[in-house]
C-alpha cells in the first residue's frame, strides 16, 4: 500500500511515468523517493516553486553506446552499453558499473537515482551516476571478458575523468573488469589517472577496505540500528542473500562482531550452515573458483544446499539482504517477522518490495534502506579519490575506522531527519529527506543549470 501524498507530488509522479515508459525499477525508487518529500515542500515551498524535484528526477546526462567485440569463436558479438550521469549538484558523477544480461535503461536509471540521494547521505563531495551493460561475464573466459571491457572503455572514456565521472564496480564488475577497463582508459588518453575509477587493485592505486567496504557498511549499519534499540549482533543469527562481494563481507564483518551467519544465497539457491557460514570456504568457491554455491555444501558436510527455493524462508534475527532489487517481497517480509527477524539492513540496491517495506514498518521491524545502508561502498570509494588526490596510501585499520565512523554519521542523518520531519524511527523518510536537502540545497545554490 503506498502512503497518501500531496497532489502535487502526485502529479509530479505521473509525469516520470509518462516520460519514462517502461522504466518499471526506476518509477519504483522515484514512487518511494517522493513518498517522503510532503513535508519537506511544505516547509520549502522555495523548492516547488524552482521544481526542484522534477529537475533531480531527470538525469543531467544519458549514454547509450554500442559494444562490439569478438568471442573465442571468432563470432562478432554486440553488446549495449549505458552510463547515466544522473547529478552533479555536490561532486563529480559517482556510481558502479553493473555487467549482467538484465541491465537496460530503466535499470541504470533507477541505480543513478538512488546513487545521487545516497552519496548525499555520506556527507562527501560526490554527485551520482551509474552504468552498465547487457553482457553476461558468466561462463565467459578471460580473454573474452578483457575483450568486452576494451571495448566498452572505448566509448565510455570520452565521458570520464577525474573532477567529471568516477565509475566502480557493482554486480559482475570487480576488481578484474575495474582492472581491465583502467588498463584501457590509460592507453586510450595516455594519463595515469588514478582517481578515474574506484576499486581499483592495491598495487596500482586501489585503496584497502574497498572491497570489503559496503558488506562491512551494511553490517556496521544493522549495528547502529540495533544498538539504537538497546541490543546488538552479538549472539544473533543472521541471513545474508546473495554470495558476491556486498554478501561475503557482510558475512566476515557480521561474524566478527559475535553474530552466527547461518545461510546465504546465489541465482541458483542457497546453502543453510547451522553451526555458522565456513567464510574461507565460501571465499574460496565464489572468489576463486568463481564456481556455484552447491559446491560449498559438497565441502562442507554440516551445510545443506537447497536449489531454487528462498533463502527468506531460514529463520533469522537480523537479514542483511545482498543479492539483487527486488528479490524479497511481501510475503518473504512476512515469512521473516513471523520468524522473528527484528532488523533489516539493505546490502543490496532496493532488494526490498513496497510491499515487504509495509510489512517491516507494520511489524516495526528496524529497517535500514539500501541508498543507506549500503553507502558505505561509495563512502570508501570517495576515501580512495582522496588517497589518489594526495597519492597517499592509508592502512587497514585507519580506513576501517573512517568506515565505521561514515556509518555512524549517515544513520544519525537519517535518524534526525526522520524525528524532524515527523517520521521518527522511520529510516527510508529520513534517508529520502536527508539525502534530498543536501542536493537541493546545492542545486539551489547553483542557480537554474
Ligand atoms: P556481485 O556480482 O559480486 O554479486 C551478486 C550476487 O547476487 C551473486 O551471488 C549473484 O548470484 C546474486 N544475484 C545477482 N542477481 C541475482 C538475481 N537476479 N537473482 C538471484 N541472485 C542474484 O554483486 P555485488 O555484491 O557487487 O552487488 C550486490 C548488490 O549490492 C547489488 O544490488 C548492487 O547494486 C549493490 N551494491 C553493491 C556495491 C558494491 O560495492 N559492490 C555498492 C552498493 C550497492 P549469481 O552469481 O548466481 O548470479
Amino acid at each position: 500500500m503506498v502512503r497518501a501524498v500531496a497532489p502535487s507530488i502526485e502529479s509530479i509522479y505521473g509525469d516520470v511515468v509518462r516520460r519514462n515508459p517502461g522504466e518499471e525499477e526506476f518509477h519504483q525508487a522515484v514512487r518511494e523517493v517522493l513518498d517522503s518529500l510532503a513535508p519537506v515542500l511544505a516547509r520549502h515551498p522555495e523548492y516547488t516553486e524552482m521544481k526542484m524535484i522534477e529537475r533531480i528526477c531527470e538525469p543531467e546526462r544519458q549514454i547509450i553506446f554500442r559494444v562490439p567485440w569478438t568471442d573465442d569463436r571468432g563470432e562478432v558479438q554486440i553488446n549495449r552499453g549505458f552510463r547515466v550521469e544522473f547529478n552533479s549538484a555536490l561532486g563529480p558523477y559517482k556510481g558502479g558499473l553493473r555487467f549482467h544480461p538484465s541491465v537496460y535503461l530503466g535499470i541504470v536509471k533507477f541505480l543513478g537515482f538512488e546513487q545521487v540521494f545516497k552519496n548525499a547521505l555520506t556527507g562527501m563531495p560526490i554527485g551520482g551516476g551509474k552504468g552498465g551493460a547487457d553482457f553476461d561475464p558468466k561462463g565467459r573466459s578471460e580473454g573474452e571478458v578483457m575483450r568486452f571491457c576494451q571495448s566498452f572503455m572505448t566509448e565510455l572514456y570520452r565521458h570520464l575523468g577525474e573532477h567529471t565521472d568516477v565509475p566502480a564496480g557493482d554486480i559482475g564488475v570487480g576488481g578484474r573488469e575495474i582492472g581491465y577497463l583502467f588498463g584501457q582508459y590509460k592507453r586510450i588518453t595516455n594519463r595515469y589517472e588514478s582517481g578515474v575509477l574506484t576499486g581499483k587493485g592495491l598495487a596500482w592505486g586501489g585503496a584497502r577496505v574497498r572491497t570489503e567496504a559496503t558488506g562491512y557498511g551494511a553490517t556496521f549499519f544493522a549495528s547502529e540500528m540495533l544498538a539504537a534499540h538497546g541490543t546488538s549482533l552479538e549472539g544473533r543469527t543472521v541471513v545474508v542473500s546473495g554470495a558476491g562481494n556486498v554478501a561475503l563481507y557482510a558475512v566476515q564483518k557480521a561474524t566478527q562482531l559475535g553474530a552466527r551467519v547461518i545461510a546465504c544465497s546465489d541465482s541458483g539457491g542457497y546453502v543453510v550452515d547451522e553451526g555458522g557460514l565456513d567464510l574461507e570456504v565460501l571465499q574460496h568457491v565464489k572468489e576463486v573458483q568463481r564456481g556455484r554455491l552447491s559446491e560449498y555444501a559438497d565441502r562442507v558436510p554440516s551445510a545443506r544446499h537447497v536449489a531454487g527455493g528462498s533463502v527468506w524462508d531460514v529463520p533469522c534475527a537480523v537479514a542483511i539482504p545482498s543479492a539483487t532489487q527486488n528479490e524479497l517481497d511481501g510475503d518473504a517480509a512476512a515469512r521473516l517477522v513471523r520468524n522473528g527477524c527484528i532488523a533489516v539492513s539493505e546490502g543490496a540496491n532496493m532488494p526490498s518490495t513496497p510491499e515487504a517495506l509495509e510489512v517491516f514498518r507494520a511489524a516495526g521491524t528496524a529497517f535500514g534502506p539500501g541508498k543507506a545502508a549500503n553507502a558505505g561502498g561509495v563512502a570508501t570509494s570517495a576515501l580512495e579519490m582522496q588517497q589518489n588526490a594526495s597519492r597517499d596510501s592509508w592502512t587497514f585499520e585507519h580506513t576501517e575506522a573512517r568506515l565505521q565512523q561514515i556509518m555512524h554519521d549517515v544513520y544519525a542523518r537519517c535518524s534526525e531527519a526522520a524525528e524532524e520531519y515527523g517520521s521518527p524511527g522511520d529510516l527510508v523518510v529520513g534517508a529520502n529527506v536527508a539525502g534530498f536537502l543536501r542536493v537541493a540545497e546545492a542545486m539551489h545554490a547553483h542557480g537554474l543549470v
